[in-house]
């Protein structure tokens, strides 16, 4: 039994193929982990990783509480089932369960019993003596999981052992394996590029594209709540239907357009409260997402209604998928047109080709991405929300409540829109709120606010219950005053960003040896950052000497750091300070490092106009800037 944690992992292949890009991941002892996504995502080489099959280019990879980077598989106490079952034909099934524990010395009355009560467990005990070639290939992935659990280990990787049977077996098997997983107790890490596999095993699913992890989350979060366009047409059978389309406010009403079509609806705009306001004014494209079952051919179901020309129908037996078109005009019955819609209809329905059907739709589960970046416009967590402001004598009064603006927010008098970061959000300021509803987002304690007739969000701990007045404070380093669109007043930045290089040099250092002091010669490491240099331990510079390979002393290495992690002094970086902003609560110094600019926390008496700055290097996080790999 143990957790698994994957800290910014990457593989590069020595032909340059980018397979894993920046892979983090907690895994909790006992989970069911399922990576799903199509072929070639790099699925099946992060499960290598993690078993020791595959060198890890960059990161850390820790099971239980050891870093297994450079572990050899077999002291990982992990064990491996692959597709093709990798059983040794000569061998019986006993042999073959009984092989790993012969090899690791355990006594024969020790195997004998391990190796029964796998079988015993699997439903194979009337097949010990047989040999593979006599077996069914689910009998066969019976023993390579046998094999795998008289060895005990502390986490099972599972790498599509299921693609090789037939669907039937399939699902049998995919029920026996979840079945084992309740039986073991154990951690549980399964490739599959099957996403109905992937949402009826795993307790969490990633789904990963091209190299890069798209979401981590439960079953029912994926469906209900996907953070992007691709995991939303990934997960669900019939695909989801995409719609190209707007949506614009009236009030608290948003009309929802799709193009192309006749489609216009007036939802409530508190379907929309986590949107983005940016998409709220009908001036960029979007695309809407909404599932077949959330579309009925009973006009009387759902509460919005519109028209579509029906193609063809598809009859499943429980029931049938209707195929169909919101642009009713259109003379042909394109299969893949943008405005084709599916719709889930009772078993035995029937339509003409061509026939015109209303049919109604669930808006409450709309689902609405960018047209581009294709990443849903309202994330579970909202990045931010835009409230109406007015300043008037150097005070901004916003969701009812005067405050007086810090010497750092220079806004001349007037309205402005507010953009409020759900981040800035706190407890014990003075701003009148109702928590009116918390969700569980992944662990996070999202908490909903109500001021006036504004919707805040806040992360907030379990303090405040819902249905209770609470004290809000907004931290006004991290909002932004906008007006007509323009930024008058930007939020402070707290992304530090320069460029510095791994140094080494010998030194000549005295240390005991056998008793006796010494000089004995040794490395030293450091990191150079325009010109100032900052000592990094060994283990450190290991690290980036890992992940960046031999040459990390010649590399560009991106340095990024938070105000607070960079100390304005008298050693260091040479910089001028080109202003102190001031929050009243904080002060920082803005500094100009070459065509740098970085912030620095600074005390309430500083006053310099040149200052150095000195940086941890064990605090920053580290991106080796060619390739883009983040090594620390
Ligand atoms: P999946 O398991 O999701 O199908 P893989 O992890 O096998 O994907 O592969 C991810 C990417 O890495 C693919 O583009 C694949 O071609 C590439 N790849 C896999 N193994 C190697 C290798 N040994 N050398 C070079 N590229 C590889």
């Amino acid at each position: 039994m143990a957790s698994v944690q994957l800290n910014h992992i990457y593989k590069v292949y020595p032909n340059g193929v980018k397979a894993v890009n920046d892979f983090c991941m907690d895994i909790a002892d006992k989970e069911f982990i399922v990576f799903v996504g199509p072929s070639g995502c790099g699925k099946s080489t992060t499960l290598r990783m993690i078993a020791g099959l595959e060198e890890i280019t960059a990161g850390e990879l820790r099971i239980g509480d050891a870093v297994v980077n450079d572990m050899e598989p077999k002291d990982r106490d992990i064990a491996m089932v692959f597709q093709n079952y990798a059983l040794y034909p000569h061998m019986t099934v006993y042999e073959n369960m009984a092989f790993g524990l012969k090899l690791r010395k355990l006594s024969k009355a020790e195997i004998d019993e391990k190796v029964k009560e796998a079988a015993r467990i699997l439903g194979i005990t009337e097949y010990l003596d047989r040999k593979p070639k006599a077996l069914s290939g689910g009998q066969r992935q019976r023993v390579a999981l046998g094999r795998a659990i008289v060895r005990e280990p502390k986490v099972f990787l599972l790498d599509e052992p299921l693609s090789n049977l037939d669907a039937k077996l399939r699902t049998a098997m995919r029920s026996e394996i979840s079945k084992l997983h309740h039986k073991l107790q154990t951690t549980f890490i399964y490739v599959t590029h099957d996403q109905v596999e992937a949402m009826t095993m795993g307790t969490r699913i990633v789904v990963m594209k091209d190299g890069f992890v798209q979401q981590i989350d439960s079953p029912r979060n994926l469906y209900n709540f996907p953070g992007n366009k691709f995991v939303a047409g990934f997960i669900g059978t019939p695909q989801m239907n995409f719609f190209d389309g707007r949506l614009t406010q009236h009030g608290d009403k948003v009309t929802v357009t799709l193009d192309n079509t006749e489609v216009s609806l007036d939802a409530p705009a508190s379907y929309f409260n986590k949107a983005n306001r940016a998409y709220l004014d009908g001036s960029k494209p979007v695309v809407i997402g909404l599932r077949a079952e959330h579309i009925s051919v009973d006009p009387k179901q759902f509460p919005y209604k519109a028209k579509c020309r029906v193609s063809h129908v598809e009859e499943l037996g429980t029931d049938c998928q209707v195929y169909a078109d919101f642009n009713i005009a259109s003379e042909e019955t394109v299969a893949e047109s943008p405005t084709r819609v599916i719709v889930k209809a009772p078993a035995g329905s029937f339509y003409d080709i061509d026939q015109i059907i209303e049919v109604s739709l669930d808006l409450s589960h709309i689902h609405v991405f960018d047209a581009e970046t294709e990443q849903t416009i309202a994330p579970r967590i909202p990045a931010e929300v835009v409230v109406e402001g007015v300043v008037a004598n150097g005070a901004l009064t916003a969701l009812g409540t005067e405050t007086a603006l810090p010497a750092a927010i220079e806004a001349p008098n007037g309205k402005y829109a507010v953009v409020i970061p759900t981040d800035a959000v706190s407890l014990k300021g003075k701003i009148d709120a109702e928590v009116i509803g918390e969700e569980d987002v992944n662990g996070q304690r999202l908490v909903h606010l109500k001021v006036g007739d504004t919707i805040l969000f806040a992360k907030l701990d379990a303090e405040e219950k819902v249905g209770k007045k609470a004290k809000i404070a907004i931290d006004l380093k991290q909002i932004t005053l906008e007006r007509d669109g323009e930024v008058v007043s930007a939020p402070l930045n707290c992304d530090n960003v320069l460029v510095g290089r791994l140094g080494k040099r010998k030194v000549s250092v005295e240390k005991e040896v056998n008793g006796k002091m010494k000089k004995v010669s040794e490395l030293e490491f450091y990191l150079t950052v325009f010109g100032a240099e900052f000592p990094c331990s060994r283990a450190l510079a290991l690290r980036l000497a890992n992940g960046g390979g031999q040459d990390i002393f010649n590399k560009d290495l991106e340095l990024r750091f938070t105000p607070y992690q960079v100390t304005a002094g008298e050693t260091g970086i040479e910089a001028t300070v080109d202003k102190v902003v001031d929050y009243g609560s904080e002060r920082f110094a803005v500094c100009k490092v070459g065509d740098k600019t970085v912030n620095a926390l600074v005390g309430k008496d500083f006053a310099e106009t040149s200052v150095r700055l000195a940086l941890d290097a064990e605090q920053l996080a580290i991106i080796e800037l060619a390739n883009g790999i983040r090594l620390a």
